[in-house]
């Protein structure tokens, strides 16, 4: 039996909309288009992880409690939608802290793989910001940019391998990306 394809997916600017470093609960806001585009992903037998940087924890922005709290909520509105996540992985480190798992390092995605049993060359990865791009192809999966977000400023600055409109379009290229594959 084959692996379960995966996709790893940015949080901010991709699933919800972007608030600069994002503390309150309450701001979460799903992009039009991200459950949807989710859920499209799931249909196709895909698993689903979230993989975000989170540097307002070492900027004393929020705490891990915090983060906690939002990531439940998220959890808990894309459940509304019949999404289920099947991983959620954040890197709490700022950009001066050596860390393996700030975007665009590999460490989150590593650890997916690991936890969930994937093959990251198989797997696809979107996000709106070039880190997540750059992510994508340290690891050698496809590479997604979506125009939300930040991703109409990186678009000149990665070279992905398909740029989409929002999570939506994202799903529907992967969706032929899959079907063209292999015929079935
Ligand atoms: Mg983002
Ligand atoms: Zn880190």
């Amino acid at each position: 039996m084959s692996q379960r394809r995966f996709a790893l997916i940015d949080r901010d600017g991709t699933i919800n909309v972007e608030r600069d470093y994002l503390s309150d609960p309450n701001d979460l806001e799903l992009i039009p288009g991200a459950a949807q585009g989710l859920r499209k992903l799931q249909g196709l037998g895909l698993g689903l992880a979230v993989v975000t940087n989170q540097s307002g924890i070492a900027r004393g922005y929020f705490s891990r409690e915090t983060l906690k709290t939002i990531h439940q909520r998220l959890q808990d509105m894309l459940a509304s939608e019949g999404i289920r996540l099947d991983g959620l992985y954040f890197c709490p480190h700022g950009p001066d802290e050596d860390c393996q798992c700030r975007k665009p390092l590999p460490g989150m995605a590593f650890q997916a793989a690991k936890d969930l049993n994937f093959d990251l060359r198989e797997a696809f990865v979107i996000g709106d910001k070039a880190a997540d791009v750059d992510l994508g192809k340290a690891v050698g999966a496809a590479s997604i940019l979506v125009r939300t977000g930040y991703g109409r400023q990186h678009e000149a600055k990665c070279r992905p391998d398909h740029v989409a409109d929002d999570l939506l379009a994202a799903a529907q290229w992967i969706a032929l990306q899959i079907k063209g594959g292999d015929g079935n």
